[in-house]
């Protein structure tokens, strides 16, 4: 078996000026252009290596290509969320579902916004804050990511990501990390998440099976 180019930088949606002023034509480029693209092309890189690993029967640096894949392959998926969380034309409104759950999970949108955005601020290194639904409690929840891959539930499905990474940033926010996150919950396209919501809403972790033991 053999994977070949499985993964594709997806197209941005809009125009790297799209966002200005809260995020610069210049990060923006920069950010999707060389960062994404270098998940991409780690992750397409991590199968590979793993390809030849088997055919080689080789596993000698197992442990660096397994992180390699988890890595880049979630760097990827993150960044690909990411870029469809902002919406050039600012919020959208949630979806009623979705107003339904945010209710649930955190009381009101308030308080969700104070949780996520001291997730992502507080984050020790690089990371992300995650706003994610939780299959088998049927919930959503924060999620404070580290790198891109550690500290997550198993299952949960990422809807809305704020990546906390210095290279996000850092070249038009410099150090002050809480700026960034307050001005990222203004382009957040509530469209985009409650799509998202609908489409995982009904996705069920098969914990159990059928076939019971006797
Ligand atoms: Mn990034």
């Amino acid at each position: 078996m053999s994977h070949t180019n499985a993964y594709e930088l997806p197209d941005l949606g809009y125009d790297y000026r799209a966002l200005e002023p809260a995020y610069s034509a210049e990060l923006l480029e920069l950010h999707y252009s060389k960062h994404h693209k270098a998940y991409v092309d780690g992750a397409n890189q991590a199968l590979a290596d793993l390809d030849a690993a088997r055919g080689d029967r080789d596993f000698g640096k197992l442990n660096q290509l397994q992180k390699n894949l988890a890595f880049n392959v979630s760097g990827h998926v993150l960044h690909s969320i990411f870029w469809r969380n902002m919406s050039p034309e600012g919020s959208h409104t949630p979806s009623a579902e979705l107003e339904t759950e945010i209710s649930n999970a955190f009381g009101d949108i308030d308080s969700l916004r104070e949780h996520f955005l001291a997730a992502g601020t507080s984050i020790q290194g690089s990371g992300w804050a995650a706003l994610a639904w939780e299959p088998l409690s049927g919930s959503l929840v924060v999620e404070q990511v580290y790198d891109h891959q550690d500290n997550l539930a198993n299952g949960s499905v990422p809807l809305l990501v704020m990546d906390m990474w210095e290279h996000a940033f850092y070249l038009q926010y410099r150090n002050e990390k809480k700026r960034w996150a307050k001005a990222f919950w203004e382009l957040v396209n509530w469209g985009d998440v409650s799509e998202r919501l609908a489409l995982v809403r009904n996705v069920e972790v098969p914990v159990e099976t059928r076939l019971r033991a006797a």
